[in-house]
């Protein structure tokens, strides 16, 4: 490229100084091998706290066997979009097998969280008539695809049930066309859960759907790992379920659960599944065997709940503040950018991996690491790391 060509992308410059500047340009980690609960990273062998890996299944050799047996039996691609050829006899038999697992009439799977989202959002909330009621902590894949809906939106403060009254009572929500309220079952950054059995009450009175994006739920809440829905026992009053083979299950992908007739209208019309190529084999076939190993291996949940109680208590032990959390995501709350970026470098040099999330991912002052064990750490694990929380800090006088 001569230099004059190039010269019009000189703004680039300007924009990553300007991240640079503000502490958010990303670097990217490399990690060598396996996902696991003790990786490495970056070359350092470091206790993981910081994948989604909750049950440990991204290194199963139930789904590895399942994965390389589907290579030889249908490929290593679909070259095609769903509703074109790119559904194959698995596709539809983990859509099945994902159904009966939520106890659903239907489910369809999405290439990722985000883009069923994106999806249900833009295909349901469809007219300036509609109205999309959002938390304001819910996932980003959420709020862009509110913002690709033709509806209006409201947010309300997180998990404030006066405020979603009082938006459902407004005069807009009252003439709507229809209402949907979106929340997240678990929070990412935070760990809490949302008050599901509230938030249905107030949509059945005033005659709105809901739709729960269980991403960091699935696998981890309810029976075996079914979800916030059926964790609250609201499997059937709850309209619109969506959770992500990518975090639990180990491998990739987003669906929704719901009605027969939900499903058919989203194959019709959801563009992500229209216009963007379907899982390979090895994915479907992967996703499929964990459903299988959540049934046949209740046992990994129990332990990741053993696991989350253990570290949880042992922060808290130190003097940490680990904020509303009540899963097996935990904060660990700092309160200021560059000493959570500090925390979390040192922590690293001792052998723990914690990410630090910073404004503007969180709020300013609620810059915090995030710890998420996992069902394969095992008690040594995690008293090292917690050992190593002590020690850093303490140095950093976040602790007496
Ligand atoms: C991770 C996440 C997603 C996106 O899921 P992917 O399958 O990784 O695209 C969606 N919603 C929430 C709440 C998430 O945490």
């Amino acid at each position: 490229m001569n230099a004059s060509t190039s010269a019009v992308m000189d703004f680039l410059d300007e924009e990553i100084a300007l991240l640079k500047n503000e502490n958010r340009l990303v670097r990217l980690r490399v990690l060598t091998g396996r996902q696991a609960p003790v990786s490495v990273v970056d070359g350092k062998k470091v206790v993981n706290l910081t994948s989604n890996n909750y049950l440990d299944l991204t290194e199963h050799p139930k789904l590895m066997a399942a994965a390389k047996a589907a290579v030889d039996s249908h490929g290593v691609g679909t070259a095609a979009v769903r509703p074109i050829i790119g559904t194959q006899d698995i596709h539809l038999a983990l859509e099945e097998k994902l159904a009966r697992f939520k106890g659903t009439q239907a489910c369809l799977v999405f290439q990722s969280g985000f883009t069923v989202n994106v999806a249900c959002c833009q295909s349901l909330m469809s007219s300036d008539k509609d109205l999309l009621i959002s938390d304001e902590l819910n996932h980003a894949s959420i709020i862009d695809g509110a913002r690709l809906a033709k509806s209006p939106r409201k947010i309300y403060p997180h998990a404030d049930m006066k405020a979603l009254e009082a938006i459902l009572q407004s005069p807009e929500a009252r003439a709507a066309r229809r209402k949907m309220i979106v929340t997240d079952g678990v929070f990412s950054m935070d760990g809490d859960v949302a008050p599901l059995p509230e938030i249905v009450a107030l949509a059945e009175k005033y005659g709105a759907f809901v739709m729960v994006d269980d991403a960091h739920a699935s696998g981890v809440m309810g029976p075996n790992g079914r979800g916030t829905p059926a964790h609250f026992g609201l499997s059937d009053r709850v309209q619109i379920q969506i959770g992500t083979l990518s975090k639990a299950v180990g491998s990739i992908g987003g669906y929704v659960a719901g009605e027969r007739r939900l499903i058919d209208y989203l194959i019709s019309v959801a563009r992500p599944f229209t216009f963007s190529s379907s899982h390979p084999p090895s994915v479907v076939a992967t996703c499929a065997a964990a459903v299988d190993v959540m049934l046949a291996e209740p046992e990994r949940i129990q332990k990741l709940w053993d696991n989350a109680h253990h570290f949880k208590a042992g922060l808290k032990k130190l003097g940490f503040d680990t904020g509303a959390s009540q899963t097996p995501i935990t904060p660990v709350m700092v309160g200021d950018t560059k000493k959570a970026k500090e925390f979390s470098a040192r922590l690293f040099d001792e052998g723990v991996f914690a990410l630090a999330i910073t404004f503007p991912i969180v709020a300013r002052g609620r810059d915090r690491l995030r710890t998420i064990v996992s069902s394969g750490h095992t008690t040594k694990d995690l008293d090292f790391a917690l050992e190593k929380f002590g020690k850093v800090g303490r140095e950093l006088g976040l602790i007496g």
